[in-house]
C-alpha cells in the first residue's frame, strides 16, 4: 500500500526526516516557506552532541555522512567563563571524554540533509492551516492557493509553527528576557592571536558589568567543506573558520525593543556591542572591532512551556515547532534530528502495518519526555550563565 508523508519545512529537523524517509523508501514531500536555503540568516556554528551525531548516522547515506565527519570541526570540550578583563572565573574542563562536541557550520549541515532530495523539497510554499479528513488523511492549504495530501503530515516549522498554533493552541512561546547580538569573526593568522586557549574550546563566555556578555565559540573545517563535498560530487557553498560573536544581557539593559533591534542593520548593532564593551579587556574590544558588521543580527531568545501530552491524531510534530528551548541548552537542533531518526522509524513500522497512530504514539510518548527534559536543562542553564528568566 502507498504511504505518504508531508512535512512541513526544510529546516535541520524536516530535512533530516526527509532523508531518513528517503533511505527507507517512504514517499516524502517537504514544504518550505522560504525561497531558497540561503535566503535568510539563521545563524553560524552549532554545537552536536552525541544525539545529534548519531541521529544523523541513521538519517544520511554513508557519502553525506563522510562529507559531514570531515567538516565537523572538534574543539576542545571545556566551557570557559572569564570576566571582562580575561580574568577566569570558571573552567569545566573535566568533561566527559566519551561525549561528543562537534561543532558544525548551520548551512553546511542543512545543504548535506538536502542534498540527494531536492526533488522532494518545494521552496516559496508557505502552510497556512490543515485539515484532518474522516479517513484520517491530511490535507496542507498554502497561502498560494495549492494543497497538498497524505497520511501523515509533520510539523517541522520550527518556533513560530503555523501547524503548532492550529493544533496544540494552548502551547506557548515565552520571551527568556535575553537579547542577542549574534555574529561572527573570520579567524585569520592575525585575529586567531586576538583569542587564548581557553577560547578554542566548546563555548567561553566573557562576563561583563549589568549582566552583559560576549560569547565566542570556534568553528574550524578539518577539511574545507567545498573540498570535502567536492569529494563527493557536491558543489558546497565555500565557507572559512571563523568564531562566533555574540553579546547578550537582558531586555532591560538595551535601550531599544526587540522589534526595533530586529530591524537594525549590522552597522547598527556593532555600534551597540562596541559601546558596551568600550572598557573591556583591549583585546575583547579588537575581536568585538574585527566582528564582521554585515554577520549581525538581533534575535530575542525564546522558549516553549512545557505541556501535557496530547491525544494523537495523523499530524505531529518535531524539533522547535513543538519543544523551542534556549540556545543556552546547545541541543536544540540535536533534539530536532533525534526527533527526525525517532520518527523515520516510527513511520516505517506505520507504513508497514498501515497504523499510523499506533506508531506516532509510541514516538509523541518518547519525544515529550525528552524534548521537554531539554527544554528545562535550556532554561536552567540559561538562568545560571545567561541571565534568563526561570521557565513560568
Ligand atoms: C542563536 C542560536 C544558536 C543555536 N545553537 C545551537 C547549537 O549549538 N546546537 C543545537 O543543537 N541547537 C542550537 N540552536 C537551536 C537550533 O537552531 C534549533 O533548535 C533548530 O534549528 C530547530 O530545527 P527545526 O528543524 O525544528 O526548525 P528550523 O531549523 O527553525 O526550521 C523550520 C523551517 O520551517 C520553515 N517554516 C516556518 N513556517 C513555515 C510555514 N508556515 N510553511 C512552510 N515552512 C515554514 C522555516 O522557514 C524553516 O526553514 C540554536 C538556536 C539559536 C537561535
Amino acid at each position: 500500500m502507498s504511504f505518504r508523508v508531508i512535512v512541513i519545512g526544510a529546516g535541520l529537523g524536516g530535512l533530516g526526516l526527509a532523508q531518513g524517509l528517503r533511505r527507507a523508501g517512504i514517499e516524502v514531500a517537504v514544504y518550505e516557506r522560504d525561497s531558497a536555503l540561503t535566503s535568510r540568516r539563521q545563524g553560524y556554528r552549532l554545537h552536536i552532541d552525541s544525539h545529534g551525531r548519531d541521529a544523523l548516522e541513521r538519517l544520511l547515506p554513508p557519502h553525506l555522512l563522510r562529507v559531514f565527519g570531515a567538516t565537523a570541526g572538534l574543539p576542545d570540550p571545556r566551557f570557559t567563563v572569564l570576566n571582562h578583563r580575561l580574568e577566569r572565573v570558571f573552567i569545566q574542563a573535566d568533561a566527559d571524554p566519551a561525549a561528543v562536541s562537534l561543532a558544525v557550520d548551520r548551512l553546511v549541515l542543512r545543504q548535506l540533509l538536502l542534498a540527494g532530495i531536492e526533488d522532494a523539497v518545494e521552496f516559496g510554499k508557505e502552510l497556512r492551516r490543515y485539515e484532518i479528513q474522516c479517513d484520517g488523511r491530511v490535507v496542507a492549504h498554502f497561502t498560494d492557493g495549492s494543497r497538498a495530501e497524505g497520511d501523515v503530515l509533520v510539523a517541522a516549522d520550527g518556533v513560530n509553527s503555523a501547524v503548532r498554533h492550529q493544533y496544540l493552541s494552548h502551547a506557548r512561546i515565552v520571551d527568556t528576557g535575553v537579547r542577542q547580538l549574534y555574529g561572527a569573526v573570520p579567524l585569520t593568522d592575525r585575529t586567531r592571536n586576538l583569542f587564548d586557549e581557553d577560547m578554542f574550546g566548546v563555548f567561553t563566555v566573557i562576563t561583563g558589568p549589568e549582566g552583559t556578555y560576549l560569547g565566542v565559540a570556534p568553528v574550524q573545517f578539518p577539511v574545507p567543506p567545498q573540498r570535502a563535498g567536492a569529494m563527493a560530487g557536491l558543489g558546497l557553498l565555500p565557507v572559512s573558520d571563523y568564531m562566533t560573536c555574540s553579546f547578550g544581557a537582558r531586555r532591560e539593559w538595551f535601550a531599544d525593543s526587540a522589534d526595533t533591534l530586529r530591524a537594525m542593520n549590522g552597522t547598527q548593532l556593532h555600534a551597540i556591542m562596541t559601546a558596551a564593551t568600550g572598557d573591556w579587556h583591549p583585546r575583547v574590544r579588537e575581536i568585538v572591532a574585527n566582528c564582521v558588521p554585515d554577520s549581525l543580527f538581533a534575535l530575542p531568545l525564546r522558549t516553549c512551556v512545557p505541556i501535557d501530552p496530547w491525544p494523537t491524531t495523523s499530524v505531529t510534530l518535531l524539533g522547535d515547532a513543538i519543544h523551542a528551548m534556549s540556545p543556552a541548552a546547545g541541543s536544540g537542533a540535536c533534539t530536532a534530528l533525534r526527533d527526525a531518526a525517532r520518527l523515520t522509524a516510527a513511520l516505517t513500522d506505520a507504513a508497514a502495518d498501515d497504523d499510523p497512530i499506533t506508531a506516532l504514539r509510541a514516538y509523541e510518548t518518547a519525544m515529550i519526555d525528552y524534548g521537554f527534559a531539554a527544554v528545562r536543562a535550556g532554561a536552567i542553564n540559561g538562568q545560571r550563565h545567561l541571565g534568563q528568566d526561570p521557565l513560568p
